[in-house]
């Protein structure tokens, strides 16, 4: 056993062991591994855990593991900010990009998805700790958009990604994400088919767990701190 798959087990089990809590269906929540800013050593173990999804959030450190490991079973989700100049290799390299924040990027992600993988899954991120700083779409500017990536034949919207403030405070954390929730039910309700609510990390994965994630992007619980590599 490496500390990674340790590590793996107690966070899978303590997803387990949260959906129980709070009525989820069992494996309705599924783990997305963070590793940006850890070595490919620690990935590796991962891999060899039986761990397929990863995070990463910086385009060119992404490229250099995807090439590395080169592994067709592994499937690789965008999670940070988007500059229009990187949407081109994030089309060609990703299986899912979850910082959806405008009508651009969606439209360069469509335009540059090559013809020979499947659509994109895409996830819009909502902002709703009220910072102008903070990424992410006003919760009243969601459903324009959702409209709109409709429209794009090379994405799939599979649903709604949040990060909050930081808190330690457990209601907080679920005020925050209940938010997200109801934007998306809300939407469902409009006819949306969506499956993914893509909120919850290593501090704050019991309190999204609680409010309807199925997917938690989960880092320095796995991984440990990140360096700088
Ligand atoms: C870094 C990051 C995570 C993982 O955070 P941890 O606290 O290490 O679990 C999740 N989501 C996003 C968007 C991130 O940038």
């Amino acid at each position: 056993m490496t500390e990674i798959s340790i590590n793996l087990n107690e966070v899978t089990q303590q997803i387990r062991a949260h959906e129980s809590k709070y009525n989820r269906p069992q494996n309705s929540v599924t783990l997305l591994a963070v590793s940006k800013s850890q070595p490919l050593e620690k990935i590796q173990q991962a891999i060899t855990a039986g761990q397929k999804s990863f995070g990463e959030n910086y385009l060119q450190e992404a490229l250099e593991k995807i090439t590395q490991l080169n592994n067709p079973q592994l499937e690789w989700h965008f999670i940070g900010p988007i500059q229009s100049n990187k949407t081109k290799k994030i089309a060609e390299h990703f299986q899912w990009v979850h910082s959806i924040e405008n009508f651009n990027t969606a439209k360069r992600l469509n335009d540059q998805r090559p013809s020979h993988l499947p659509p994109l899954n895409i996830c819009i991120q909502v902002n709703i700790s009220e910072e102008i700083t903070k990424s992410g779409v006003q919760p009243d500017d969601v459903i324009k958009l959702a409209i709109a990536c409709l429209e794009f034949p090379r994405l799939t919207l599979r649903g709604l990604m949040t990060l909050p403030a930081a808190t330690d405070n457990f209601q907080q954390q679920r005020t925050a994400f209940q938010k997200v929730r109801l934007l998306q039910e809300n939407l469902r309700k409009k006819g949306f088919t969506l499956d993914t609510l893509s909120m919850g990390m290593s501090h704050d994965m019991e309190a999204s767990t609680a409010e309807g994630a199925t997917m938690v992007r989960i880092g320095t619980k796995i991984f440990g701190k990140r360096q700088k590599i």
